[in-house]
């Protein structure tokens, strides 16, 4: 193993979404190549929603015929898209007269926890990935899939291809973990919703760590978090040009800082990242008898329901805090069973504002609400964290603020 300097590239869905685009893909590999690594690629399924061949695709397919199909028969079904995208590129690399090959996830030896649906990967079993290898073929893998110890296939929840190429890199002790996309980096904010957002080069793995569980689609968190296990570098590039993209890297111990890159330094806020559909629960405790044992069986029965809650806000006579949309009725009812008054506000958006800089530094929250308030944003609940401020509003505001809050920390071009 220890011969192959072995380079991960994950292709997403728009990579591959067309002959052009495929021809391109395979541009990045041969480089690779040519410039003396092994690579193993990973493929996502083809396009999105509405696309013959996308995951949506499949999952409307079936969900028309049947809402409730199992979840062992979906993940098949969703592990399909993967396999079709690859057998794609195996096709145009070989077209390009390069020896390729693909495996699934299951071929791969990527073995997972029997979730399905959101399983988790809990190792990797190399072997037969290595001997294609040694064969001198370019090993395409599955992204998004795997397989239980009792030979059930899975899949890893949405952005799971990035997942997918982390393990592997981990698991293949590769150089470096190049996310390949449709964006030229990890940006200030959602270049879909601010224009003049901005490619952030260097940043930290906890950084973005931060911004993809706050709502950065760009990258998955639980990929950032396998690559600092082993502090493998994880680069997020485009598909379609050649610009440097963002390095992710752990902050000290990166040549970058001795070429004068500057990792944190006086940066404050790194981005802004936002998640839509999201319900405000309200309720009201001022007449119960024992009100902290109350908060406390609040949270086990949303804990039991496996409902997660956020931006949680516990006062003597109130409990507030979020959960998603379509959880949102469950929810309710399982506290109204529990005989409490619940108001709800559905349809919210979370913006977070994202910087290891904000830990006691005074004056960040009254900025945040400087911003909004002077746009005629309604703050409808807020938190903080040492690195993080959250603030609620309602779904209307959510462009706005993600807006103004970018302007009024100059993070923009
Ligand atoms: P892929 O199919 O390649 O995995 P994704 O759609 O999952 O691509 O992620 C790329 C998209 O993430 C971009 O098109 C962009 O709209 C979105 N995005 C959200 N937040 C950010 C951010 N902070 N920086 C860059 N892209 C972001
Ligand atoms: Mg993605």
């Amino acid at each position: 193993m220890r011969n192959f300097r072995i380079l991960v590239q994950k292709f997403g869905g728009t990579s591959v979404a067309s002959p052009e685009r495929r021809a391109q893909v395979a541009e990045k590999v041969i480089t690779a190549k040519e410039e003396g690594y092994t690579p193993v690629v990973v493929v996502s399924a083809i396009g999105r929603t509405g696309d013959p061949y996308a995951t949506d695709t499949f999952l409307n397919m079936v969900k028309g015929i049947n809402p409730d199909v199992p979840k062992r028969e979906l993940d098949m079904l969703m592990s399909c898209g993967e396999v079709i995208s690859g057998v794609v590129m195996v096709s145009t690399l070989i077209g390009l007269g390069h020896d390729a090959v693909l495996l699934t996830g299951a071929q791969a030896g990527i073995v997972t926890t029997n979730t399905f649906g959101d399983a988790r990967i809990v190792r990797i079993e190399p072997k037969n990935i290595l001997e294609n290898l040694a064969q001198g073929r370019i090993v395409v893998i599955t992204g998004f899939q795997g397989i239980t110890e009792a030979g059930e296939i899975t899949t890893l929840g949405r952005g799971g291809s990035d997942t997918t190429a982390s393990a592997l890199g981990v698991a293949l002790d590769a150089e470096a973990i190049d996310i390949y996309t449709d964006v030229e980096g990890i940006m200030t904010a959602d270049p879909r919703i601010v224009d003049n957002a901005k490619i952030l080069d260097v940043v930290t793995y906890n950084e973005i760590c931060q911004l993809a569980h706050q709502g950065a689609k760009v990258i998955h968190p639980r990929a950032v978090e396998i690559a600092m296990q082993k502090n493998i570098p994880l680069r997020v590039k485009s598909t379609f040009s050649d610009a440097p993209g963002t390095l992710v890297t752990n902050q000290l111990d990166s040549d970058s800082i001795e070429v004068g890159i500057d990792i944190t330094g006086d940066r404050l806020i790194t981005g802004i990242a936002h998640t839509p559909h999201v319900t405000q629960l309200r309720i009201d405790t001022q007449n119960e008898q024992n009100v902290p044992e109350v908060d406390l069986k609040i949270f086990k029965a949303m804990a039991l329901a496996d409902i997660s809650v956020d931006l949680i806000t516990v006062l003597p006579s109130t409990v507030v805090y979020t959960v998603k949309d379509d959880v949102a009725d469950k929810a309710v009812k399982i506290l109204r069973n529990m005989g409490f008054a619940v108001e709800t506000r559905p349809s919210c958006a979370k913006i977070a504002v994202i910087g290891g800089g904000i830990a006691g530094v005074p004056g960040v929250m009254a900025q945040v609400l400087e911003g909004l308030t002077s746009h005629g944003i309604q703050v409808l609940q807020s938190a903080d964290s040492h690195a993080t401020i959250w603030v609620l509003v309602a779904k209307e505001d959510m462009i706005k603020a993600v807006r103004s809050l970018h302007e009024i920390f100059c993070l923009g071009r």
